[in-house]
């Protein structure tokens, strides 16, 4: 992803919990995820080299990357 695709995304999403190298954010106003055209629930930036996740209901997962990053828009059933 482009920087600019991402300040864009990343300003109009609404932050939520930062831990652990884990930024969630929340989409509050049903941007369309990149990936698949469909407005996803959460976007997870994971900053560090390994990041774990720890999902708490069965979601399907769309993925790209910023510079170092690995961004997860998650889309649940
Ligand atoms: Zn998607």
């Amino acid at each position: 992803m482009e920087d600019e695709e991402y300040e864009e995304l990343t300003s109009s999403l609404t932050p939520h919990e930062s831990a652990g190298g884990v930024t969630t954010y929340r989409n509050t106003v049903a941007i369309a995820c990149p990936a698949c055209g469909e407005p996803f629930d959460d976007l997870v930036i994971c900053e560090d080299e390994y990041n774990s996740l720890e999902l708490s209901m069965l979601l399907d997962l769309c993925v790209t990357t910023h510079e170092d990053e690995v961004l997860l828009f998650t889309h649940k059933h």
